[in-house]
Formats: structure tokens, sequence, C-alpha cells
């Protein structure tokens, strides 16, 4: 496994990921959270916990489930970080401090027993307090767009995330006034994972026919769950208005995480929105429908991310890894992949969007060069690998960060 990536990154990255892990070897680290897929903390997870493991971690992923009132409340908070005033009714809470008791009943003596627990997000957050005779350091991992917190809310997070060893944000925008040390870690890519591999160009050919595309006209790509953060109605209109100017097709390609209960009112609203237009496609796929996706961010001419809240935006980096200049919503993680005008555009409007399509379509020179830049800029900064050398980092940092000397593998 190792051996794969060494090919797309050189083998000095991966030397220095073994000399990192060496002093890791055998640590059992946990990660927990609340939906095996859909959503980026699935797509990541799915990936680093293998990697972590190759390198000597003994490294596991857990999943915290409950009943819908559960991820009512969850979702509530989600919402609410990203800045949305929000009203959570007593037996919401009650819900979600439930649930996390009764799932700390099983994975208590497991987290106990770890020598680094991850926490992702707000769901599982309370299961450091019911794990009280923990061994090792816990770590709470935000990749919510924190930066404007609704204050109520994050008044009654915060008090589950206080004693947590450290904690860890996409941005430094994002870091909250907590008593521990806050690390800024960007999220990543997997290369070779399904979503993110080479393909074939039949194989790619052969989904745009599958889906009905009109293999005349470019496409403009949308990937994302129904959430109305991603805008996906802001895109329909960007898409009307850029129709007026130049000829394409817009693809909507989305599918539910478990832990999300708002998909199927947005799913319904846009496919009103688009019911009038057959050259939008709005598609709802399977969770697993990874290389779909690989081969509709392929056959794009742009990758659209038009979020009006992005924690990071996984799609963002998938698209760019795949060559294409991305038109993002100018907004929290997309900034840090999208640089204006260098690799793709950042917008406030569907006329914004609507207008850099426009330009982009009849400047194909110029997509080129952005989609290569954008993919450069990947690739040095948003795989897999810079991520775990981020994490293993910080695991030896927290184990050994009082001594004057720690001695890593050589
Ligand atoms: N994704 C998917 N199927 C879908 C919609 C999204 O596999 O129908 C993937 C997408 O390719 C990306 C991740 O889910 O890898 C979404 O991560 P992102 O950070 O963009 O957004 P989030 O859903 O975490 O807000």
């Amino acid at each position: 496994m190792i051996d794969a990536y060494t090919a797309v990154t050189g083998r000095g990255v991966i030397h220095h990921l073994e000399q990192l892990a060496t002093p890791l070897k055998g640590a059992r680290v946990v990660h927990v959270n609340s939906t095996r897929e859909g959503g980026g903390v699935a797509e990541i997870l799915r990936k680093l916990i293998p990697l972590k493991q190759a390198f000597g971690l003994d490294c596991r992923w857990e999943v915290i489930t409950g009943e819908a009132p559960f991820y009512q409340c969850t979702k509530s908070f989600h919402n609410a970080l990203q800045g949305v005033a929000q009203s959570i009714s007593a037996p919401l809470l009650e819900a979600y401090e439930q649930t996390n008791a009764k799932n700390a009943e099983g994975l208590r003596k497991t987290l106990e027993e770890a020598d680094f627990v991850f926490i992702h997000d707000p769901q599982p957050a309370p299961l450091l307090a019911l794990c009280p005779k923990r061994k090792g350091k816990w770590i709470w991992r935000c990749h919510i767009d924190a930066s404007h917190p609704y204050r109520r809310v994050w008044k009654y997070l915060k008090k589950w995330v206080v004693p947590y060893d450290a904690s860890i944000f996409s941005l430094p925008e994002y870091a909250q006034a907590l008593p521990h040390p806050q690390y800024v870690i960007a999220p990543s890519i997997d290369p070779l994972s399904e979503k993110n591999c080479e393909l074939p160009a039949d194989e790619v050919r052969a989904v745009g026919e599958e889906l009905n595309l009109d293999p005349e006209l470019p496409v403009v790509l949308q990937v994302s769950r129904y959430d109305r953060f991603k805008d996906p109605l802001g895109v329909i209109e960007a898409y009307k208005l850029a129709r007026k100017l130049t000829p394409l097709q817009l693809v909507l390609a989305g599918g539910g995480a478990s832990d999300d209960p708002e998909g199927e009112a947005v799913l319904n609203e846009v496919r009103r929105a688009a019911a009038d237009d057959p050259d939008v496609h709005v598609l709802l796929l399977p969770a697993d429908a990874h290389r779909t996706i690989n081969a509709l961010q392929r056959l794009s001419a742009i990758v659209l991310q038009k979020s009006l809240r992005e924690g990071f935006g996984l799609t963002v980096a998938e698209g760019m890894w795949k060559g294409k200049p991305v038109i993002g919503g100018d907004t929290g993680g997309i900034r840090l992949q999208v640089i204006n005008h260098y690799t793709g555009f950042l917008v406030r409007s569907p006329e914004g969007a609507a207008l850099r399509m426009r330009y982009l379509l009849h400047r194909r020179d110029m997509l080129e060069d952005m989609g290569q830049r954008a993919r450069r800029f990947v690739r040095e900064n948003y795989l897999i690998t810079r991520h775990l050398r981020e994490y293993l980092t910080l695991m030896v940092g927290l184990l050994y960060g009082s001594q004057e000397r720690i001695e890593v593998g050589i």
C-alpha cells in the first residue's frame, strides 16, 4: 500500500512519514464520528485509518449511532456553528446526551484504553466526559466553519470540548477561545481512492452516456449533499444566467449522509427548480458511487462549489485534482484552495458564477492553464500524505511535548 503512495509523492515524503511514525508504532488510536458514509468526514476517515495502520499504528474507526431526534439536534449544532441562530429544545439536547451515554456503554473500554482518541465534530463530543478512566490524549477535531458560531449553542457545546487535551480546526479563523492547544490541519484527498484515481477514457465516456448527458455540451458540475449551505438553488440560478450567454449543461450530483436529516426537503426544492430544463441533471447517487463521481469530475469542463459556508470542501480539491478550474463560493475552506484567477474563481453571487462560467467556456486556453495549476496546487498541499504527516507530528508532540529531545526514526 505504501509503495503505491511512493509512486505519487516520491520516496522522500514517505521516508519522512516512516520517521515520524516510528515513535508511535503500536499506539492505539481511535477515531469516532457519526456516519460511515456520506460527507467529507467519512470520506477522509475511510482512507486515513488504513494509512495510519500501514505505518504501524493500531488505528480503528468507531461510529456512534442514534435515533432521529439525535440527528435533528446535531444538524442544528452544525447550522449553529456555521453561524445560524438555532433554538434547540431541551428534549433534543437530552436525546443528544442520552445517545452519547448509550454509545459510551459499548465504546468505553476501547476509548479508555486508547493512547489517542480523535472525536470528530460535535456529535460524539460528550464521550470524553463519559470515559472517566481514560488514559490517553483526547483531541476534538472540528471540521465545520466555526468562525462565527451562534453563541448560545457554542456555549453549550463548549462545556463538552473544554476538557479535551487539544483541538484541531481546518483554518486559523475557526479557532475558538479554548483552554488547550489548538492545531490547524487542513483536510485532504486520497489520490489513490476510487474517487480520485485515474480512470480509463472509456469508463468516463460510458458514465456520461449512462446519465444521458449531451456529448456536445460542456458540463458544469457541482457534487454535494443536498444542503442549503451548498447553495444548490444558487447554482441553478447561475446556470440559467450563464445559459443565456453560452451553451452548457449542469449536473448536480449528490446523495444523503445518514446523519443529515434535511437532505430530502432540499432535494425536492432543487428538483422543482430544475424541472423545466432538460439540460439540468439532478442526480441522487448511492453512497458508494465514488467512481461515478470521479468520472463526472473528469468529464466536466468546470467544477462548481458555490457554498455559502464551507469548512473545507473536499469536492473542491477533488475537482482540482482532475485538472479542473473551480468556481467556488468566497467562503471558509474554499478560499484556501481556490486562489482567485489562478486555480479558479471565488464568487459571491449567481451572477458572478455565471460570468465566470462564460469566461472560462469562451477562453479554453485559460481554462486549461487554471486546471493544470489547480492540480499542482492540490499535489503540493492537499494530499493525504501531508494530512498524515500533520497528524503524526501532532501525536508525537502530544506524547513527548515536554521533553527537550524527541528521537524519531532514522
Ligand atoms: N460525496 C459523495 N457522494 C455524494 C455527495 C458527496 O461521495 O453524493 C462526497 C464528495 O465527493 C466529497 C464528500 O462527499 O468527497 C463531501 O465532502 P465536502 O468536504 O465537500 O462536504 P461535506 O459533505 O463534508 O460538507
